[in-house]
């Protein structure tokens, strides 16, 4: 099945003379279980792209889908119940509460949506991401690369339909962005979790299972089964 799909998307931002237009009628299907990596020049649309597929920014013509369900036209309501429920989110930046200790951070999707966390699931998550000796731990106490595992274990914890990740490398050091990258592929190909990522790191959009390209708000190319030669 699909995941995530858009429908010859539109976005501008602004409008008259000052108008930019950052997709220029996109369409693309992202596979359940898929690692999709998406890269493109700065300014070509790679965020846009990815903030309207999840449903943190709306398009200006197209349509969009999480699974079964009609991104374009949910209210309010209904887009803070699909990004509560629905989607995972990874950062740059991390995007940890400070004050609240590895476990709680990564429970507190689950929390905030009024839902039990699954003890045998989160016990997995973080076993394979590596965390077990450090869940007691708060954001300051840990290093980037395990803040940004507390993160995908955060994102993966509610299951969700799909796996946002933007630049999740992009502060670490190249050591801490191999296992990062290591257990977002083990994610979709073991877990079977659906994973689109934006990155300008060839060696990273080379653990992906596809590469799409963008240039000027538009899908230029695309790779199957990446090596980091191939994307370059
Ligand atoms: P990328 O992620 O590939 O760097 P973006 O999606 O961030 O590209 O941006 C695509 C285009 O849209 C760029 O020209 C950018 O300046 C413009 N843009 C993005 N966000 C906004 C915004 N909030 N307001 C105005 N223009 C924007
Ligand atoms: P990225 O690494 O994704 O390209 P940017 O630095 O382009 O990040 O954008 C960071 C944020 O600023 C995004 O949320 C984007 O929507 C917004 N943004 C980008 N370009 C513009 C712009 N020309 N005007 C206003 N906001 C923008």
């Amino acid at each position: 099945g699909v995941a995530a799909r858009a429908v010859d998307v539109w976005k501008s931002y602004g409008s008259g003379d000052a108008a930019v237009t950052a997709l220029a009628g996109v369409s693309v299907e992202f596979e359940r279980e898929h690692f999709t990596a998406i890269m493109g020049p700065s300014g070509s649309g790679k965020s846009t792209l990815m903030h309207c597929l999840a449903g943190l920014d709306d398009v200006t013509d197209g349509e969009v889908w999480i699974g079964d369900t009609k991104v374009t036209g949910l209210n309010d309501k209904g887009l803070t119940e699909l990004r509560r429920d629905q989607v995972g989110f990874v950062f740059q930046q991390f995007n940890l509460l400070p004050t609240l200790t590895a476990e709680e951070n990564i429970t507190l999707p689950l929390a905030i949506g009024g839902r039990k966390v699954d003890r045998a699931w989160f016990d997995t998550v973080i076993d394979t991401v590596g965390l077990r000796d450090r869940l007691t731990h708060r954001p300051t106490q840990l290093s980037g690369g395990q803040q940004q595992r507390v993160a995908c274990a955060r994102a993966l914890v509610s299951r969700p339909e799909v796996v946002f990740a933007d630049e999740p490398t992009g502060n670490l050091d190249s050591k801490s962005g191999a296992e990062v990258l290591g257990f977002l592929q083990k994610s979709a190909r073991e877990f079977g979790q659906t994973i689109v990522m934006v990155t300008h790191d060839p060696n990273a959009a080379s653990y992906a299972d596809r590469v799409i390209f963008l240039a000027d708000g538009k899908i230029v190319n695309e790779i199957l089964d990446p090596t980091a030669d191939a994307v370059l």
